[in-house]
């Protein structure tokens, strides 16, 4: 398997080149050469699988022989076995045909620890086998950051510099980064909202020098390995409800639409996926693009579902390349009027095959605090303000799709507890750490606050990293 850009101006690379890189050389972001599809009976056949196997199965064809079999096992075993759940990724029955995919039983409890927990896995054992050191650089809006350290502390002659938005994330999201002591991770506080941290993100990897310098390598979803990870508990899903043999409908709380597009991906790859609807709080770019076909950037308002709080979803760009026909050159003048015009409005006949497969609701916080409260009361039961988002979305667009015996999975993205003030505000109850991070007050915090100034993040990397030391001369 290759992979080539979404800008289409860029050599194909393998599984091993993008995984320790970023963004192409051209701006783009990388999508397999063609997509790997499933037949009927290879994914009956995932059914009663342990989640490991499920994994292995999937991303196989996306690994190819990059990587041993064996070598591949034990990195799938160790990046599942610090979860609390024997399932991995449960499946909690609501009502007749709607259903919760509970993805926050990992390390840090959002569902970002099923992709980062194998990232850092396969980019150790790249990082060994280069013998380089490597500069992990990423934007969190919250949950990929403490994913990413978790996965990340303590490696061998790997650093990771983190940009939050600072007072802009939750106070356990905070402190699940900060409170990380190993000299390798360096939390980083930005005066700016998300949307600025990963601008200045991309810019560090387009500005090749320095990228390839400091050996950049990404864990936001535009590192295409973290879109693999996450097609897999789609499948798990579906095949435990009786996939391939039921159409399914998907209901994501969405951000930078790395995980419906994951939802997407596995649709391409023979999953009956009848809808995919895109659940976003009241920042509703990708809701009006549904709407009206116009993509537009518009302020970012804070909201209790602050990892949702985005404008700017990078991997809406890998949807649009196949929606154009994987037309590159359509899609770099997209994004450059994008950059100088704020937005930009795609043809018809695009929107509407777009609208077949996806829809879109924008859930407001008043609607949010409603639907913890409906959970509580209706099922005993506590949710997060994101998943909170997806359940209000769901219901709200049940008319659309629902046939009444379509399974409808709603994905429940992080933890109750990691949003403790939002979940109290809505049902009167607090939510408790769980035991593994119940000292997470006591603990001290270590972090900088930098301008939003992608020249001042570049020095600060500069001053921790020596270029020397990069190159492999010291050690
Ligand atoms: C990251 C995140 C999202 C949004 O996911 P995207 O892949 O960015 O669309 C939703 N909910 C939670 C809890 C998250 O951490």
């Amino acid at each position: 398997m290759r992979y080539v850009s979404t800008r289409g101006d860029a050599p194909p690379v393998r599984f091993d080149e993008l995984l320790l890189s970023g963004l192409a050389p051209d701006g783009g972001l990388y999508v397999p050469e063609a997509w790997p599809v499933f037949e009927e009976d290879e994914i009956r056949a995932l059914a009663g699988l342990p989640y490991t196997e499920v994994v292995r199965r999937i991303i196989s064809p996306y690994i190819g022989d990059t990587i041993a079999p064996d070598v591949l096992d034990r990195i799938v075993i160790g990046a599942y076995q610090d979860f609390d759940h024997a399932g991995i990724a449960p499946l909690r029955q609501l009502s007749s045909n709607e259903w919760l995919l509970e993805l926050f039983h990992g390390p840090t409890l959002a569902f970002k620890d099923y992709a980062l927990q194998l990232l850092g896995r396969l980019i150790e054992h790249s990082r060994a086998l280069k013998g380089e050191h490597i500069t992990i650089v990423g934007a969190t809006s919250g949950d990929t950051g403490s994913a990413a350290i978790d996965a990340c502390r303590g490696l061998d002659r790997v650093d990771a510099f983190i940009l939050h938005p600072k007072d802009r994330v939750s106070e356990v999201q905070r402190r699940q980064m900060t409170t990380v002591t190993e000299a390798n991770i360096h939390n980083i506080a930005v005066e700016g909202t998300f949307d600025d941290c990963q601008a200045m993100v991309k810019a560090m990897f387009n500005e090749r020098a320095f990228s390839e310098s400091f050996g950049l390598t990404a864990v936001n979803s535009i590192n295409w390995a973290r879109v693999m990870a996450q097609i897999v508990y789609y499948f798990y899903a579906a095949v435990a409800l009786g996939a391939p043999d039921r159409q399914f409908t998907f209901v994501v709380p969405t951000g930078n639409f790395g995980d419906v597009y994951a939802g997407y991906a596995a649709y391409r790859m023979g999953l009956p996926v009848s809808r995919l609807v895109v659940a976003t709080n009241r920042n509703d770019i990708l809701t009006r693009f549904f709407e009206s076909a116009e993509y537009r950037k518009d302020v970012v308002h804070p909201t209790i579902s602050p990892s949702m709080d985005i404008q700017v979803s990078s991997n809406f760009e890998r949807l649009l390349f196949e929606s154009l026909g994987r037309d590159g050159a359509a899609i770099a003048s997209y994004m450059s009027e994008l950059d100088t015009n704020g937005g930009f409005r795609v043809g018809d006949d695009c929107h509407a095959a777009l609208r077949q497969l996806f829809s879109a609701r924008a859930v407001s916080e008043d609607e949010t605090l409603a639907s913890m409260a409906a959970m509580s009361r209706d099922y005993d039961l506590l949710i997060d303000p994101h998943t909170a988002v997806g359940i209000s979305a769901a219901r709200a667009v049940r008319d659309e799709y629902a046939d009444g015996s379509t399974p409808v999975i709603v994905l429940a993205t992080a933890h109750p507890a990691k949003f403790p003030d939002a979940v109290e505000q809505a049902t009167g109850a607090r939510p408790a750490l769980p035991p593994h991070i119940s000292d997470l007050y006591d603990r001290e915090e270590r972090y900088d606050v930098l301008p939003n100034d992608v020249v001042a993040i570049q020095d600060y990397i500069r001053e921790r990293i020596s270029v020397g030391q990069v190159r492999g001369l010291a050690t």
